[in-house]
């Protein structure tokens, strides 16, 4: 069986503890995965230290670290059919979702590369210097050690999007993966340790919330980096406030989507279906709370009941599966709970709200796609599920959807639906998000910051943002006053 090992300086290393993570889809084991020991990450970090003292990393050029993403690009595409069965067993990712992620992951080293390149590490601000007076600077530098903590559901992506700015800054870092699937972020190390990065820049080990707790309490990590859920963000937070270490936070969300009257109603119809089906509902910026326009409502609604019947949900190997079983059966039961909940509160049910069990399915955790048509008060309004469920709201024009859209604690994406772009643009203007897409769904441009307002996190990653929030500024302050007699103020003191 294959093992993922702990990565640490530059070293592929076993533990006494392991255990055998499974395929969501029949419960078959994929791999054999090592824990680390508070031993193992001491030494990850401590390596991670060391690694940001050396002068090989401190001194490299950046046209140097750019071509190892470069490299670790070309290799990920070139390990991509290996990647991509890999995604599939470990996290129930569809074939066709784990392909676009291994490609994702690949394009984003390489267009980091590119911005890296292009970075200027040292700029003169010609409006803050004075001739004769002071000649300034901003000059970024890297924060140093990070934490990176990732959850299940993108592996290989979220993997990236935290490395990737790692080695473009010239911090270093150690990564916990997500126990539920740690297997495609080991082949990610093998592919770092061949890349020519110094050994201990990258450390990943994986574990649950014991070993993520262990590593945020290291006095040498000075930034710390988390994608999950609000509720584990709340407690990074508070632990990041014991050593101030510098925080980016990727959290949940419950986006809104909204389908004004002028919509092109095929389009937005299979849009509104992509944006909450897409891996199971499993995308923390899946388009769960789906607003439309009174006016369109009845037809939109019954064109919607129609059409979700051919969402293939199936085995996530088959390449005709639109999407798979869900992680594990705790989530299962989360999403079954909500389901219950929605149907107590009066919610009505349009379309599924069952556990699908039919042959294969049975050995896995499927659950149809579900329609619930619901008002603001019910709890699936409110609640991330992260699953196949969507809440249905009528809205009587576009100012009650904006602000139904933005009574959540949640404000990480969302989507109108119109084909007068000028009133689309002037929706999506006043919807409190991070990403608004205008008639599109999910795709993200790795040249353009991805994060949340509100309770959806802190910063951004991913464009210049992500990339500057691994680096400190320092104001460099030159002085062109060259004699005593030109700094009158040092006599304050005479
Ligand atoms: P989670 O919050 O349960 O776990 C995320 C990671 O944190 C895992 O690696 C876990 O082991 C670790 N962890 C858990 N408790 C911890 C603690 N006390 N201290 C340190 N580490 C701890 O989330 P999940 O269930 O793995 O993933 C689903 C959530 O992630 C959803 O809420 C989703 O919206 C969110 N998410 C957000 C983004 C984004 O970019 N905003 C992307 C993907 C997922």
């Amino acid at each position: 069986m294959r093992e993922v090992k702990l990565f640490i300086n530059g070293e592929m290393k076993t533990s006494e503890k392991s255990f055998i993570t499974t395929n969501p889809a029949n419960g078959e084991p994929v791999a054999k995965v090592y824990l680390p020991s508070e031993k193992d990450i001491d030494l990850a970090v401590d390596a991670a230290e060391a690694a940001f003292q050396s002068p090989e990393w401190r001194n490299m050029d950046q046209n140097r670290r750019a071509e190892i993403l470069e490299f670790i690009a070309e290799k990920l595409k070139e390990r991509r059919n290996e990647l991509t069965e890999l995604e599939v067993a470990d996290s129930g990712s569809s074939l066709r979702k784990a392909k676009a992620d291994i490609s994702n992951a690949s394009s984003y080293f390489k267009v980091l590369a590119g911005q890296l390149r292009k970075f200027q590490f040292e700029v003169k601000d010609e409006s803050a210097s004075r001739a004769g007076f002071s000649t300034n600077y901003k000059v970024y530098e890297p924060v140093g050690v990070c934490a990176q903590i990732i959850p299940w559901n993108f592996p290989l992506v979220m993997a990236a999007w935290k490395i990737g700015p790692v080695i473009a800054s010239g911090c270093t870092t150690v990564l916990k993966s997500a126990q539920e699937t740690p297997v495609t972020a080991g082949i990610l190390a093998e592919i770092i340790n061949d890349s020519g990065l110094p050994k201990g820049v990258v450390n990943i080990v994986t574990g649950g919330a014991a070993e993520g707790e262990y590593l945020l309490k290291n006095p040498k990590v000075r930034k710390v980096a988390f994608t999950g859920s609000t509720e584990v963000g709340r407690k990074i937070m508070q632990a990041a406030g014991k050593n101030l270490q510098k925080l980016s936070l990727e959290l949940g969300g419950k986006s809104a989507n909204i389908v004004l009257d002028d919509a092109d109603l095929s389009i937005a119809i299979d849009g509104a279906l992509y944006a909450f089906l897409y891996h199971s509902g499993q995308a923390c910026d899946s388009g769960t709370r789906l607003f439309v326009e009174q006016k369109i409502y009845p037809e939109f609604r019954d064109a919607l009941v129609k059409r979700i019947a051919d969402v293939k949900v199936g085995i996530p190997s088959d390449p005709a599966t639109g999407y798979g079983p869900v992680i594990n059966e705790r989530q299962a039961t989360r999403i079954m709970n909500y389901i219950e909940t929605t149907k107590k509160e009066g919610g009505k049910l349009l379309f599924g709200g069952t556990k699908l069990t039919n042959g294969e399915l049975a050995k896995g955790h499927y659950i149809a796609p579900t329609l619930f048509e619901v008002t603001p008060d019910q709890t699936i309004f409110n609640e991330e599920i992260f699953g196949p469920v969507l809440a249905i709201t009528p809205v009587k024009d576009e100012n009650e959807a904006i602000k139904l859209a933005n009574k959540s604690i949640y404000g990480l994406a969302g989507a109108v639906w119109s084909k007068n772009p000028e009133r689309a643009r002037k929706v999506a203007r006043q919807l409190e998000t991070g990403t608004v897409w205008i008639n599109e769904y999910h795709l993200l441009n790795p040249g353009m910051p991805f994060g949340g307002y509100k309770q959806s996190g802190l910063g951004r990653e991913m464009g210049e943002e992500g990339l500057k929030s691994y680096l400190e500024v320092k104001h460099l302050w030159v002085s062109d006053c060259d004699e005593r007699s030109k700094k009158p103020w040092f006599d304050a003191i005479f």
